[in-house]
């Protein structure tokens, strides 16, 4: 790819925990979002997005460490239906799929990032304590359960390179996650920062605000600018961050902020009306049967004051319509004109609910077919679905490799010590 497309380009980051087949929510929260950005294109035809969506395996055991024998099964489910909605790693160049642990490095990032997070930033994390409580029944005082987020930190920042856009797709309530990772970032660049490489300038701005007579260690004999130096090396990481972002003064940055793209994410109720989710039993899958489907749209709940056929319903809170919402994504003529109708009929009673829920079925079935031919096609060759996986593991490590190099530069600065080595050497060689 040349430079000035990867610059154009925005960097995506998005991945998913191996939990088995998705179903339906899953494709309106995550997926439909992935194949809009996939497929778009920037006005002279190059693509907008460069897409890494990963299947979070390391991220199952945070929950699931005791038992893990369903991980690798349900990593191979989750990359079907990845690939069954139409995501293509062959035909679109701007698109890896790939598994998290196939890159170690996503580790040694959590490892490094760890060293300078303070606890108390996880801790704070509002779905942690959250989720201790609804996962009673396991054991989640453990550090890889404190620690995800900052592993989910890890994953998002390895894919950020300069002068490109790194992107994170979440709803609203992800963003504080994200923004913990900004924070991070922030921390991780002012830790790491070589007060050997400021300007002149940089100095200069960083003197007015910067007071080096708070360090009182500091010899007063020395320079102004290596005093600045040795303070800086001793002053406290918020402080550092602090100062630099007041004196305006940009430090190196080794890793990249993300930025967030807040995503439509239409409510997906269960057949039951509450969220749809595996736990609850109310899901529709995406691999489900056209018959499994019409049964399941046959038993759904639907507006609970309908009670008998004559009584006028309430479309806004039936399940049922929402699907009928939901579609065809793309509604054609006849799709709206169906709505319409239903919409109207169901607040007169003109239509009674079995009709309007073979109705909802026949569009649903229509609309899923495309999906479920092509996860027949994915599930008779799964081996090509490994394949695909492993093609995006290793283009994701070359990317996480590039990181890498430049995070490990900037923690131990290995170049500078292999340039004052090699020049030692000529010394004693000459
Ligand atoms: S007619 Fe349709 S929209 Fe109205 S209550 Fe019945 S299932 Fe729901």
């Amino acid at each position: 790819m040349r430079d000035a497309e990867k610059t154009k380009r925005k960097r995506v980051l998005s991945g998913m925990r191996p939990t088995g087949r998705l179903h339906i929510g899953h494709y309106f929260g995550a997926l439909s979002n992935w194949l809009k950005m996939q497929n778009a294109r920037l006005p002279d035809g190059s693509p907008e997005y460069e897409s890494f969506h990963f299947v979070a395996d390391w991220h199952a055991l945070t929950t699931h460490y005791a038992d893990s024998s369903q991980v690798a099964t349900n990593t191979l489910e989750v990359a079907t239906d990845w690939l069954a909605v139409g995501l293509d790693p062959r035909t679109h160049d701007n698109v890896t799929l790939f598994i998290q642990s196939a890159v170690p490095e996503h580790a040694e990032l959590h490892l490094l990032l760890s060293m300078i997070t303070p606890l108390s930033w996880l801790e704070r994390v509002p779905t942690y304590k959250e989720q201790i409580e609804n996962l009673r029944e396991k054991d989640l005082g453990t550090y890889g359960f404190l620690g995800y987020p900052l592993l989910q930190s890890a994953d998002i920042v390895m894919y950020g390179e300069p002068g490109q856009q790194l992107l994170v797709p979440v709803g609203e309530d992800q963003a504080p996650h994200i923004e913990m990772t900004r924070e991070i970032v922030r921390r991780f660049n002012a830790a790491f920062f070589d007060p050997d490489n400021l300007t002149s300038d940089q100095i200069t701005k960083l003197r007015s605000s910067y007071d080096i007579s708070e360090h009182s260690g500091i010899s007063q004999e020395l320079s102004v600018i290596e005093r600045l130096r040795r303070a800086w090396r001793t002053a406290p990481l918020d402080y550092r961050t602090s100062t630099f972002a007041n004196a305006g003064v940009p430090v190196r940055k080794t890793l990249q902020e993300p930025d967030v793209i807040l995503t439509e994410t239409p409510r997906v109720p269960g057949t039951d009306g509450r969220r749809m989710a595996k736990s609850y039993g109310n899901a529709i899958w995406l691999s489900d049967t056209p018959e499994e489907i019409r049964k399941k749209a046959h038993n759904m709940m639907t507006d609970p004051q309908r009670v008998r056929r004559t009584d006028p319903g309430r479309p806004e809170v039936c399940p049922v319509f929402a699907y009928h919402n939901l579609f065809p994504e793309n509604k054609s003529v006849e799709d709206c004109a169906r709505i319409e109708r239903v919409n109207r009929e169901c607040r007169t009673a003109e239509i009674g609910c079995v009709d309007c829920k073979k109705l909802m079925a026949d569009a649903l079935v229509k609309w899923i077919e495309p999906v479920q031919a092509r996860r027949r096609e994915y599930e008779a060759n799964p081996q090509r679905v490994w394949e695909i996986l492993e093609d995006g593991s290793k283009r994701a490590k070359g990317v996480a490799e590039q990181t890498m190099a430049r995070v490990r530069n900037a923690v131990f600065n290995w170049e500078g010590a292999g340039r004052k080595a090699s020049g030692e050497r000529k010394v004693v060689g000459d």
